[in-house]
């Protein structure tokens, strides 16, 4: 079996992102309409901080209005939720993302519910995942969209395709199953206490592995042909005793890829699958979401 082609993440989020940029342009120049994300971020989570500068270099880059809030950790959910308030009334900002994960102490929940859909751009508020289950025009939550663009890509017609979906979060598991399903796959959803995890994975004809457990999926659960998206981001001792020694780490997916490289017809490498095109997809839902408040056309 010749080796899998490589979905190439990287390379789609770039091109997204270029045709977001136009996109700003157009409605910039045509409707003076300039979308606004605001990230807000409370405390100093390490990874957090990097994701948030990302997203708001990002923003930038496409032209559009980027406010980033950084509070500190000892921020009480009162100031948060008034901060969530501020920013549902601020008419330049279309888009607004609290970073998870937020202190112990704030109930993320209720900061979440608290965003206005129509600017929930992480798609995480019942309204926006209740939509997406009745087919209603939604926010989609970026992950699971991005995903969806890269099979789109590859596979171009999903109709009939068995869909194994490996995780079952609100963020990533069942809104992807969601899209799966509108796209007329057939879709299991799969997880901790699924019996037979390696059986069934091996029926699909798309495997989306989204479960945090590094490696899980081995080269032998996976069907001849199947198109894998891996969407795990697991940070492991690199490969190097002596820099695992010193504390060196690498990222691998919860997909075993060189094993998996061989069997499947097509996969997402990580790093460069699907990571890229979770905030390139967050570009995309600001600006979604500012057409829609504008009342004006998304542009082509
Ligand atoms: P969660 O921890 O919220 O959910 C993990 C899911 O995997 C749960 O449904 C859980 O089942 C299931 N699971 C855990 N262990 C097993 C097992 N042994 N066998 C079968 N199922 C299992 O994780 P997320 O959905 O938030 O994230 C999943 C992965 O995706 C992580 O690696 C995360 O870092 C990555 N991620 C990547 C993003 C990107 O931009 N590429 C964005 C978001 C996440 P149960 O419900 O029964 O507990």
């Amino acid at each position: 079996m010749a080796e899998a082609r490589i979905i190439d993440g990287k390379g789609f989020a770039a091109g997204l992102r270029a045709r977001i940029g136009a996109a700003v342009e157009q409605l910039r120049t045509t409707h003076a309409l300039v979308p606004g994300l605001a990230v807000v971020l409370v405390g100093e989570d390490p990874a957090s901080a990097i994701y948030v500068r990302n997203k708001g270099e990002q923003t930038r880059e496409a032209g559009m209005h980027s406010v980033t809030h950084r509070l500190d950790a000892s921020t009480s959910q009162d100031e948060l939720l008034r901060l969530v308030n501020q920013l549902n009334n601020d008419p330049s900002i279309h888009g607004i993302l609290v970073q998870l994960p937020l202190p112990g102490h704030i109930d993320a929940q209720a900061v979440l519910s608290a965003i206005d859909p129509a600017k929930d751009v992480d798609g995480f508020h019942v309204v926006n995942a209740g939509r997406l289950s009745v087919g209603l025009p939604a926010l989609v939550p970026c992950t699971p969209l991005g995903c969806m663009m890269l099979l789109k890509d590859t596979v171009k017609d999903l109709r009939g395709m068995h869909a194994v979906v490996v995780g079952r979060s609100n963020i990533v598991g069942k809104p992807m199953a969601q899209l799966l399903l509108q796209a007329d796959c057939t879709v299991t959803i799969a997880h901790s206490r699924t019996r037979d995890l390696a059986g069934i994975c091996r029926e699909a004809d798309i495997l989306v592995a989204a479960v945090g457990r590094p490696e899980m999926v081995k080269g032998d659960w996976i069907k001849e042909g199947a198109v894998v998206i891996d969407v795990g981001i697991n940070r492991v001792p690199a490969r190097d005793p002596a820099a695992a020694a010193a504390g060196k780490t690498r990222i691998v997916g919860d997909v075993c890829y060189a094993e998996a490289a061989s069997v499947a017809g097509a996969i997402t490498p990580v790093p460069g699958g699907v990571g890229p095109m979770t905030i390139a997809c967050l570009l995309a839902n600001t600006v979604t979401a500012a057409c829609r408040s504008a009342g004006v056309p998304l542009p082509a």
